[in-house]
């Protein structure tokens, strides 16, 4: 968008009234950005897994919802006293950014300043979290515009990097940085992550790239471990065909002398726990990243972490810190790993509800909704 294109009075976003129920093209009021804020045009939104759990009603989120946190936008309009990104490069009208999944709505000086916390400051709200019918209603990536609220962290995107590529960097890319900082990944280490999805796929290239010695993938989908020897992964194993103890053997046999450093569960299934702690080694790490809902609940041998030293850790949101090093580490390695490849369908607003199959059925990685498909082609 040029700088002297005019902002029109209201704008498209695709809403749901309830879990499951078709969603709707509505047009919402579109206001100048206020101090603090950034009017982006949606280039991307990415449908993350999280969007279809809460779609299906397995989240708590308020209707009519506007969905869509996996995004990047061109900025039309900077509010008063922004100028700069989080790292400090200059921002201007015309400008591709990403920004933190989550902004802080009100202040808590507790969690983001004293413990360094931000990601549970209480008054933190997401973006694609919220009902359409909260102002300033476009704070979803399922719309042609989204506002950046006050309190967000923005990144300018490099230009090497692809839209594609940059769009599920901020939530599910940056979660991954932050597993491989909570897990204390390190040269030398054996990892094996329990789901290949795209959290598992960006966990694996970064374990890989810190020098993991074994990566180790489980999954019961062929096609999504074949695709996970692309993307860091030695092996990719088969985590439904052999019992419980076949799986834990297997995976054991890869890790000598005596199992994992790291185990991750990025898979969302709470019953790989028990499999997982099975394959550590005395002292090592067990990350949980995948249980986002609710009542995720598994039977553990308790014992088995006390006897064995083990340190249980769990992910959720990232630091702003992450999303930083996560664009680093996609554009550095935009060359080694082919993240082009996982966006593998693209939608306008009004064949939402066609993506939103095709991501839950798993026929895509990544399904992406590009609001202005038509005007870009
Ligand atoms: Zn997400």
């Amino acid at each position: 968008m040029a700088p002297t294109e005019t902002r029109p009075e209201q704008a498209m976003m695709a809403v749901y009234e309830q879990p499951n129920q078709p969603f709707q093209l509505r047009l919402f009021a579109l206001r100048a950005a206020a101090p603090g804020e950034v009017l982006v045009k949606v280039r991307m939104c990415t449908i993350c897994r999280s969007d279809i759990h809460s779609y299906q009603g397995h989240r708590p989120n308020p209707v009519p919802g506007v969905l869509g946190h996996e995004i990047i936008g061109t900025i039309v309009e900077l509010g008063e006293g922004v100028s700069a990104d989080m790292r400090g490069a200059a921002l201007q009208v015309g400008d591709r950014i990403t920004w933190s999944e989550y902004f802080l709505a009100s202040s808590d000086t507790y969690y983001d300043e004293q413990l360094d916390l931000p990601q549970k400051a209480r008054g933190l709200k997401k973006y694609g979290h919220l009902a359409a019918t909260e102002a300033p209603f476009h704070h979803g990536g399922f719309g042609q515009y989204c506002y950046i609220l006050p309190r967000s962290w923005i990144v300018r995107l490099p230009d090497t990097l692809s839209d594609a590529a940059a769009t599920p960097i901020n939530c599910t890319a940056a979660t991954a940085a932050c597993v491989l900082e909570r897990a204390g990944i390190k040269a030398g280490d054996r990892v094996v992550i329990q789901g290949l999805g795209l959290l598992g796929l960006y966990v694996a290239a970064m374990a890989k790239v810190c020098g993991a010695q074994r990566v180790i993938g489980l999954d019961p989908v062929a096609a999504r471990r074949e695709m996970a020897l692309g993307f860091g992964c030695d092996v990719a194993l088969d985590s439904v065909s052999v019992d419980a103890a076949a799986q834990i053997a297997q995976v054991r046999e890869q890790c000598g002398p005596d199992g994992a450093d790291v185990v991750i569960e990025v898979c969302g299934d709470p019953q790989v726990v028990p499999v997982g702690l099975q394959c550590l080694r005395n002292g090592g790490v067990y990350a949980l990243a995948g249980v986002v809902n609710p009542q995720s609940m598994a039977s553990l041998d308790l014992n088995l972490i006390l006897r064995r030293l083990i340190t249980l850790v769990g992910v959720h949101n990232y630091h702003p810190k992450h999303l930083a090093r996560a664009v680093d580490f996609v554009n550095e390695q935009r060359e080694r790993f082919d993240f082009d490849a996982l966006v593998q369908g693209r939608y306008r607003l009004d064949q939402v509800d066609q993506a939103m199959r095709d991501a839950a059925e798993h026929r895509v990685v990544r399904a992406a909704i590009v609001p202005w498909l038509e005007d870009a082609q």
